[in-house]
């Protein structure tokens, strides 16, 4: 990859708001500047929506409805499927610009085109499947017809971490099912979802069936579309308090709702684990995306037995890897997203040591240019520190001892986030029992990562609300009717 081909591909991303199938700068002129975090330069501007351009957004969504939700189930596929194809035809191009905005290794980025994709195919096979029923009920006296409905406009809000997959986790069912959407990326990383978009209209998209507004302004320009009564359905991925907040603003419409929240991922490693096993588990959960996601594992919870060693293997681990901007060859760690991310890094390490555990690796900011934090290892972590209450959102492996299997659980439960577990023994039957005792909504049974478009990804407690992908995916954008007839 050549800085050539970078300008190239920077200059190919629409810079424009896409509203009723138009490309357009914001109403007001205002703009919005998208950086590399790995140089802090700044490598496009492009329009930051006002509150009237987010409402014209979903005037566009409101009227592409009917006709969108009209749409044979297979027509609806077919586009599905032509997007999935040009994404893979497009592969490289979405990877380094996700690398660009972001800042993930350009490696891990293909493994997210392959990821997010898969969402795209999945729902395009979905579509044809939404299924009702028919029968007479049960005291004989008429006919049941149950049938499900496309819910109507919907509004998505997605993270930076993921700018492809948690753009098509939404996008793929919403329009698999018969929705029309307004979304809106974050500020820090919308290009993809603008390339995106781009890529949908070339495979066939209707105008007004998907409309993206960019903008720094997400509080005001979300809250007047979530409140208008037009929209039916709000999407969200991203933080449990801005989730809490448009929860809020969602109860004046009553609005159906998902909800995909932050994590404070447990990992825990038994005596009875293949330590080799928990060590590669360990470095996939900890380290993939910089630490900078969801199912990040955030404590990990290692049998006082075998504290020590693993420890020392992961430290071994952590020292070698690489770190720099994500398209050189073989880095494994990248920038942190921003300043802040930086800093909270550094705070929840200096506490943890501050309280006495052992720093083995790392544990400081690395020199600009860039926003970039060495990848760290903690053992030894007293209870009471920050890094076990909250999400890291950073390349730090913080290791709390344990003694017994019931002191392993209360310590994985003690949060009240609930999204994924990791569980590492060779023991079937304690396997089976920490899949029944752990308050969680995923886990992985000696495995590092769970992730799949086939199954239903989400959390429990204050994780948040429904699923995205799956059977049940789909559901989340369908709302049910049920009719009854008299006896034929
Ligand atoms: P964030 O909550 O700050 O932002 C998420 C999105 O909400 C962005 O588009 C942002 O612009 C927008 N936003 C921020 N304030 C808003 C407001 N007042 N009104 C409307 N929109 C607003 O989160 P983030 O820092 O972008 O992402 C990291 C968080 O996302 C972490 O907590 C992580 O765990 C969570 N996350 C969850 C999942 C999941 O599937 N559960 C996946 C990825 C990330």
């Amino acid at each position: 990859m050549t800085d050539e081909r970078e300008t190239e591909l920077l200059a190919s991303v629409p810079d424009g708001l896409l509203i009723g199938g138009e490309w357009r700068p914001a109403e007001d002129g205002k703009t919005l500047a998208v950086s590399d975090p790995s140089t802090g330069e700044v490598v496009k501007t492009i329009a930051s929506a006002s509150v009237a351009d987010g409402k014209a957004a979903l005037d566009a969504a409101v009227e592409a409805f009917p006709s969108w939700a009209a749409t044979p189930a297979r027509e609806r596929a077919e586009l599905l499927r032509r997007a999935y194809d040009l994404l893979q035809e497009r592969k490289e191009e979405f990877a380094l610009l996700m690398t660009i905005e972001m800042g993930k290794p350009l490696a891990e980025a293909r493994g997210e085109v392959v990821y997010g994709g898969e969402f795209v195919r999945w729902f395009s096979e979905e579509a044809a499947r939404i299924q009702g029923r028919y029968g007479a009920n049960p005291e004989g006296t008429g006919r049941m017809i149950v049938s499900q409905h496309p819910v109507g406009p919907c509004y998505l809000i997605t993270p930076w971490n993921f700018p492809l997959a948690m753009a098509t986790r939404k996008i793929a069912p919403a329009l698999a099912a018969g929705c029309t959407v307004v979304i809106k990326p974050a500020a820090l990383t919308p290009l993809t979802t603008l390339y995106f978009a781009k890529l949908l209209e070339d495979a066939g998209l209707p105008a007004g069936v998907v409309n993206v507004v960019t903008t720094k302004a997400s509080g005001p320009v979300s809250e007047e579309i979530i409140r208008d009564p037009r929209l039916r359905k709000l999407s969200f991925t991203g933080s449990t308090p801005v989730g809490q907040q448009l929860l809020e603003q969602a109860a004046g419409g009553v609005l159906r709702t998902s909800m995909e929240l932050g994590g404070n991922a447990p990992f825990v490693v038994f005596d009875d684990a293949d330590l080799d096993k928990a060590v590669d588990g360990a470095l996939l959960a900890k380290f993939r995306n910089i630490g900078q996601a969801c199912t990040a594992a955030n404590r990990f919870i290692v049998h006082r037995s075998v504290a020590d060693e693993f420890a020392r293997r992961v430290t071994e681990r952590v020292k070698a890897m690489k770190i720099g901007r994500g398209t050189e060859d073989g880095v494994q760690i990248g920038p942190l997203i921003d300043d802040r991310a930086v800093a909270k890094a550094s705070e929840l390490v200096k506490d943890a040591v501050g309280r006495g555990a052992d720093l083995r690796t790392g544990g400081n900011p690395i020199d600009g240019p860039g926003t970039f934090y060495e990848p760290t290892v903690v053992t030894g972590v007293k209870p009471g520190s920050e890094i076990l209450r909250e999400e890291i959102f950073g390349p730090v492996l913080a290791i709390v001892p344990f003694d017994d299997e019931d002191e392993a659980v209360r310590l994985a439960n003690d949060t009240e986030y609930g999204l994924v577990s990791y569980v590492f023994t060779e023991n079937l039957a304690r396997g089976q029992r920490m899949i029944e005792r752990l308050e969680t909504g995923m886990m992985g049974l000696n495995m590092g990562v769970v992730s799949n478009a086939a199954a239903p990804f989400g959390g429990w407690k204050m994780s948040g609300l429904g699923r995205e992908g799956g059977a049940e995916g789909i559901h989340e954008y369908l709302q049910t009717k049920y009719t009854l007839t008299p006896n034929p």
